[in-house]
């Protein structure tokens, strides 16, 4: 891997200043296959940022990549509203038969507009709707989306700017993990919604990701997420998991929550469901809250039959041998591998901590005194595109496909201890007075 030059100044000159993704690995990419993406000047680059999880098979991935161009060749929709097709049809059963059955789950399937951000919102409506209440209990360090109502639930400060009036209905409590150390949820929400003096309205729905992930990677323990089951139960408040991220096998399961044995009301997924990075989003609902009337939460695409031409491949061709299927033993593996690597590497070298399950995993740097933002870029220079999260971009967050090769794991992780290094000795070497 050799070091990238080169963004067109269309991207400054033209593009909206919101952009993001691209000030961060300032390159113009062109090509993608598996782990590698390349650039216009031919640098290959190793990707462990994998479409922000939406390309856990990697880029363009053979299996649904013949199965997609097999689609065009015969014309098969591309567009088709929420009509009846074969695709979705395909698309309904192989999920129903290898995803949700085996796991004991009856969910019906809602889609919903192509973002994740609007799964997040249906859901967010029907628990209201069902429940006759607008309140909705959501974590500090929470990240669903950014509309308006998804929005709302988000943690961060940095998206509400100047939004905050319009945001309202949502009661943030301390998730059980975070900067500020390990944290009793479940007794504060007893506080907030046994007491009816609280001044805290009962809530429609708890909503949370099992690993927050843009939070900094926090996992939130087993034992949480059985009592939280338990205690939306006696409350009859909807559990809502967002397994928008570590949904689809990214923890070393499909479901996020099957470690724990809990069975959300609702769960929302997208980024991977298509298994080739196609819009997609979905609601899945128990059958009991499939409360809406017909047409009552819409949208022009909801049916990205390309996505399901795909998404029923990735199914096949990962998902179809059971409740524990070999690939996922296969994330758990390569979890431990980068959780072992960097433990070893990491951790005593540099005071560094690490968190995560399957292959989401966090290197927390807060404690050892270097910025996760220049151990990002460097590791970009050295042709490894990964991000930072976090509160203030201080975990380097390891999210490479679920596919990628143990060799280029080990490569990846090489060059972030190599960046570590750099970043320690750097940080040696300029005195504090020159360095703020
Ligand atoms: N929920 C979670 C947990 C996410 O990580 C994201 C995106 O990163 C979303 C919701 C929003 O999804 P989208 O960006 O597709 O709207």
């Amino acid at each position: 891997m050799t070091q990238g030059h080169g963004l067109a100044e269309v991207f400054d000159d033209r593009e909206s200043a919101v952009r993001s993704y691209v000030r961060s690995f300032p390159a113009t990419f062109e090509t993608g296959h598996q782990e590698f993406l390349v650039s216009t000047d031919g640098t290959r680059y190793l990707d462990f940022l994998a479409g922000a999880g939406a390309l856990n098979y990697g880029h363009n991935p053979g299996f649904a990549k013949r199965a997609l161009i097999a689609h065009l060749e015969r014309d098969g929709l591309t567009h088709a509203l929420d009509l009846a097709t074969t695709a979705k049809r395909d698309f309904l059963e192989v999920f129903a038969d290898h995803v949700l059955r085996p796991r004991g789950l009856d969910h019906k399937v809602q889609f919903c507009s192509p973002s994740g951000t609007n799964a997040v919102e249906a859901a967010l409506k029907v628990a209201r709707l069902v429940t006759g209440r607008t309140n909705v209990i959501a974590f500090g360090g929470g990240f669903h989306g950014m509309s308006t109502g998804a929005l709302a639930t988000v943690g961060a400060g940095f998206y509400k700017q100047g939004l905050r009036p319009t945001l309202g209905g949502v009661t943030h409590v301390p998730y059980p993990d975070s900067p500020m150390g390990p944290f009793d949820s479940l007794d504060l929400l007893d506080r907030l919604v046994g007491d009816p003096s609280s001044g805290v309205e009962k809530p429609a729905a708890v909503l949370l990701e099992t690993v927050q992930c843009e939070g900094g990677v926090y996992v939130a323990p087993d034992a949480f997420l059985t009592g939280l089951r338990k205690w939306c139960d006696a409350h009859r408040v909807l559990l809502i998991v967002d397994d928008i991220q570590v949904g689809c096998g990214r923890t070393g399961a499909f479901f996020s929550f099957e470690r724990a044995g809990v069975e959300p009301d609702l769960i929302t997924l997208s980024k991977s469901i298509s298994g080739f990075g196609l819009p997609m989003a979905l609601l899945l609902l128990k059958p009991e809250y499939d409360v809406w009337k017909p047409g009552q939460h819409s949208g022009t695409f909801r049916g990205n039959q390309l996505a399901f031409v795909a998404a029923a491949e990735a199914i096949r061709a990962h998902w179809a041998d059971g409740a524990d299927p070999a690939f996922a033993a296969e994330v758990r593996r390569k979890g431990d591998l980068v959780a072992d690597f960097l433990r070893r590497e990491a951790v005593a070298r540099f005071g560094a901590r690490v968190r995560g399950r399957g292959l989401i995993l966090g290197l927390d740097l807060s404690a050892s005194g270097i910025a996760g933002a220049k151990v990002s870029r460097r590791c970009f220079e050295r042709g490894l595109i990964v991000e930072t999260c976090g509160r203030d971009s201080e975990v380097v967050k390891i999210l490479p496909p679920l596919t990628v090769a143990d060799i280029s794991l080990v490569q990846g992780l090489e060059i972030i201890v190599e960046a570590l290094h750099d970043e320690a000795e750097g940080a040696r070497r300029t005195p504090v007075a020159a360095a703020s």
